[in-house]
């Protein structure tokens, strides 16, 4: 594969100028024009000379390949330069529209109730493959640096962000960078299945985004059943690295839990919920199951229940409305669903 240059963050461009010998302004110029979704034959700031020595580059990593519109939300499917597809989504809120970003193509964690996980893992996704979706949606939505019509970005898409933990870090340096889109951290959360010792690194690394935990179940051989990264990192050693993660950056947890029916719904499970979390600044976001249909698992029909009984617990809580279900908004099934038709 090519060399992308939105891999490449601004020093880095400015030594790749200083190696071409042309002038250290290059870089910002041809920074601010990967941002805005140009690549060579759109770009108008650089002179054709430079344009013939950055011929061999990849400008942009990411096409949007097809484009489904929801009622408050858009789905995508993107093609990588390898032909690889990869989905996201962009929820329009009150407040903003929310970014929902992959980090690999596949997934190898091997949860019990998702979709992307289903193939293993095919690749990890660069930085500027990453940062490569928050460009092309800004573009398609007419946004460019300064006006971006992304607000908030989510790294829940497919793959687990801390599986590929160095292009994921350098991604969170980039899109909050003052010299490219600078997002703030407190609008970007990452979703991990658990991955303790990642999680304390990138609290020494990264501190300050909202960090999302997926819980899934508070009990322990429960979730060693339904989510295998619990077979190496156990619920008491994960829940030091979230408290941890919390006392560096002060912001409140979120912690994800999928209602499955008959299987982590119960009274006892809301109550394990409470135990585990007490002490914690945090809020738990419930979520129906989206149906997949390779799994035998349902939505759970308690999820009303199962919030109030939290609530009465004394646990901050909601039920996540699932915006995009209706254009395959879980992650991973709208990526089967091409791979199915098309082979
Ligand atoms: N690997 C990361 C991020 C990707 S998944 C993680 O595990 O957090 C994003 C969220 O969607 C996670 O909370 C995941 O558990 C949830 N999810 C996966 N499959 C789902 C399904 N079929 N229905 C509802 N939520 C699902």
């Amino acid at each position: 594969m090519n060399e992308i240059l939105l891999d490449y963050n601004l020093q880095e461009l400015q030594q790749l100028m200083q190696q071409l010998n042309e002038p250290k302004y290059r870089a910002k110029q041809l920074l601010d024009s990967l941002l805005l979704g140009q690549n060579i034959d759109t770009n108008t700031t650089l002179p054709k000379s430079l344009k013939d020595k950055l011929s061999t580059f990849v400008w942009q990593p990411i096409e949007i390949y097809k484009a489904f519109q929801g009622k408050s939300a858009i789905k995508f499917l993107y093609k990588l330069c390898d032909n690889n597809i990869i989905e996201g989504i962009v929820m329009f809120h009150k407040y903003g529209n929310t970014l929902c970003v992959s980090t690999q193509v596949g997934c190898r964690m091997g949860c019990k109730f998702c979709a992307s996980t289903l193939d293993g893992l095919i690749r990890n996704l660069t930085a500027g493959e990453i940062l490569g979706q928050v460009v092309a949606v800004n573009k398609y939505l007419q946004g460019n640096i300064v006006d971006r019509k992304i607000t908030n970005i989510v790294l829940m898409g497919s793959g687990e962000p801390l599986d590929n933990y160095d292009n994921v870090l350098k991604f969170l340096n980039m899109v909050t960078s003052k010299d490219s889109f600078n997002f703030s951290r407190r609008n970007i959360s990452l979703s991990t299945c658990g991955i303790a010792d990642k999680t304390d690194k990138l609290a020494d690394d990264f501190p300050g985004i909202v960090l999302t935990i997926s819980l899934h179940s508070a009990h322990q051989a429960k979730r060693q059943e339904i989510m295998p990264i619990a077979n190496k990192f156990s619920l008491s050693q994960l829940m030091k690295s979230v408290k941890n993660y919390q006392v560096k950056s002060g912001r409140r947890v979120v912690f994800e839990y999928t209602l499955i029916d008959g299987v982590n719904d119960s009274i006892n499970d809301a109550k394990s919920i409470r135990d585990l979390t007490k002490g914690i600044m945090c809020h738990i976001n419930l979520i129906p199951l989206n149906y997949v249909k390779e799994r035998n698992l349902k939505t759970s029909k308690n999820i009303t229940n199962f919030e109030m009984q939290l609530k009465k617990l004394g646990c901050s809580v909601t039920v996540r409305n699932s915006m995009g279900s209706e254009i395959d908004g879980a992650c991973g099934q709208l990526r089967r669903k091409h791979l199915e038709e098309t082979e």
